[in-house]
């Protein structure tokens, strides 16, 4: 059985992750949103003045994060892209659209991967994981990031510790929705995502009982936000609360996800 090896002294993991969909994940929802401003808005604003809300809060705690972005988002913002590379941050790779693979055919999936990798490859990283759009992957997923040369996944909700795929050799890191915050912020007319915006504090308290649980069974604590809903002013402040409230204990390792994947064998 493989195995997460945690620096000594530390009892668990944890990774803050985002998902700079920005427009994408709109484009996604339904393609006739290109001639809606209105609602492409609610993305742009991840890329306007969420993200530099964000970047903000890790620089003032010293902190690492991994952006999984679509391809077409990185063209569309090289600036940001930029921005967040040289604050020190990984790049995952997120679809080259936003689209699903389970719509996709095994060729239409295999150039997703390689147009997505090559747009984020610009800025001068090496990209070795991979989230899936919406979090599903089809019968051919795991087969071609083997063969494309990516380490890791987070794209699954079996587990509360990254484990491998076989016979890939793909490390997975784990994820789940109660760790997410679109099922919590997400709002939007004539969407699937229509439900009650909660308070950024309701969240704050679900994410520090989950983080001292899987803290307690030391696992990996997989935390997944996006800058166009954390990135609301109330928001990123409650991120500050969260993340110092993780910061102040001494045994739990916060780093980005590639370490993590590294750590696993
Ligand atoms: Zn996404």
């Amino acid at each position: 059985m493989p195995s997460l090896a945690l620096p000594p002294g530390k009892k668990s993991a944890f990774v803050i992750s985002f998902d700079f969909d920005a427009e994408e994940v709109w484009l996604a929802e339904n393609p006739e949103n290109i001639n809606r401003p209105g609602v492409l808005s609610q993305g742009k604003y991840g890329a306007k003045v969420g993200l530099g809300l964000v970047l903000e809060t890790l620089d003032n705690l010293d902190l690492t994060a991994t952006f999984f972005t679509p391809g077409r988002v990185a063209e569309r913002y090289p600036d940001q892209l930029r921005e967040i590379v040289a604050h020190g941050h990984e790049l995952g790779h997120h679809g080259y659209t936003h689209t699903s693979p389970t719509k996709l055919s095994k060729a239409e999936e295999l150039e997703e991967l390689l147009k997505g990798k090559a747009a984020l490859e610009q800025f001068g990283v090496e990209v070795t994981g991979y989230r899936s759009p919406s979090w599903e992957v089809s019968s051919s997923t795991f087969d071609l990031l083997a063969q494309n040369g990516f380490k890791y996944s987070s794209s699954m909700m079996d587990d509360i510790r990254p484990y491998v795929h076989q016979p890939h050799q793909i490390v997975e890191l784990p994820v789940q929705w109660m760790l997410d915050d679109a099922p919590y912020f997400w709002f939007s007319v004539g969407s699937d995502w229509n439900r009650t915006i909660r308070s950024a504090g309701d969240v704050e308290e679900i994410w520090r009982e989950e983080f001292l649980g899987i803290h307690g069974l030391g696992g990996l604590t997989m935390l997944t936000m996006h800058p166009q809903f954390i990135g609301r002013p109330s928001r990123v402040n409650m991120l500050e609360r969260f993340l110092s409230f993780v910061k102040s204990h001494d045994d739990v390792w916060i780093t980005t996800a590639g370490e993590v994947a590294r750590a696993v064998n």
